[in-house]
């Protein structure tokens, strides 16, 4: 399907996987979230791959997810937009932050921030200009220590004071690739995102984007930050945690599974369905109001990555 020009399609979501792997259930609640809240509302839902780090890409990742979506029949509206087509855009951007006084070089090395500020924010050194002698390594934006609120379509009001809790952030990094708060709140301007539904582990990570559309003029979408997938001692379903890959070859288990997740347990006469009969059962049926308002949710006995 085409992505619509129509500036009265109400709701446009997404999903942005960074191409570091491929999908664990984790992921695939993320995907089927954001899907289900879309399409619900009748609106689009679009596909974004976060390859802007090009050093923790893993090859093949990328294709291995559109055919994992592909298999569970989550099927995205219009071409999907990779990040790498966009770095002039990001460049364009940084222009304009640096023109508004928004941004500043940091001439600091990692092990210079830790030494100095053992909580890793940033300490301020470079604010007033590099110290002599020093090379310009990155781009901070400056964060300042006001407070910045957004109601959470789920986890209710979140008020955080990016000044004090992230300091200047870097929206250009010292190996020239740009940082994913940059990316992020650029591209969903770009795509016209209005929701976005991701997992809670993202939830801080919205302040440094709030700040950013501020700061740039753009618009503030919707959020909502979904529970994260954690094995039963607490830690989030990842690489790390060795959860496995979605198992492509029973796509319906998956989502029924995901589905659950979710607080939308299928009927028991849709098991065995195919993965359309259970989504369109998942865009009929669905509420946030009966999703799980935490951050953490401990995946069901019998899903992969709980034995991890
Ligand atoms: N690419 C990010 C990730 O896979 C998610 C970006 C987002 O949803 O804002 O963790």
């Amino acid at each position: 399907m085409d992505v619509s020009t129509d500036t009265a399609v109400a709701v446009r979501g997404r999903f942005a996987p960074s191409p570091s792997g491929p999908l664990h259930f984790g992921s695939l609640v993320a995907a089927l979230g954001s899907f289900l809240s879309a399409r619900a509302q009748g609106g689009e839902w679009l596909l974004r791959i976060d390859n802007v780090d090009p050093p923790r890409e893993v090859p093949g990742a990328s294709d291995g997810i559109l055919r994992t979506l592909e298999n569970h029949y989550l099927l995205w509206d219009g071409p999907v937009l990779y990040q790498r087509q966009r770095f002039e855009a990001y460049e364009a951007a940084l222009a304009r932050l640096a023109a508004d006084g928004h941004s500043y070089p940091c001439g600091c090395t990692r092990r210079e921030i830790s030494a100095a500020s053992p909580g890793h924010l940033y300490p301020g050194t470079c604010r007033n200009g590099l110290p002599p002698g020093r090379q310009a390594r990155a781009l901070r934006v400056y964060c300042d220590g006001q407070a910045l609120c957004f109601d959470d379509r789920l986890q209710g009001r979140q008020c955080r004071r990016p000044g004090h809790e992230v300091g200047d952030f870097i929206v250009k990094r010292a190996d020239g690739f740009y940082a994913y708060h940059l990316a992020t709140a650029l591209d969903d301007a770009f795509q016209r995102v209005s929701e976005i539904v991701r997992g809670a582990d993202l939830l801080d990570a919205t302040f440094p984007q709030l700040h950013l559309q501020g700061l740039l003029g753009l618009p503030r979408p919707d959020y909502l930050h979904l529970p994260v997938a954690v094995t039963r001692e607490g830690k989030k379903l990842s690489k790390q945690t060795r959860a496995p890959a979605i198992d492509d070859g029973d796509p319906g288990e998956t989502l029924s599974r995901a589905l659950a997740f979710l607080g939308h347990p299928p009927p028991a006469e849709l098991h065995g369905a195919p993965p359309v009969e259970l989504l369109d059962w998942g865009i009929d049926h669905w509420r946030h109001e009966n999703l799980p308002a935490r951050k953490t949710l401990a995946v069901a006995a019998h899903t992969p990555g709980d034995e991890a």
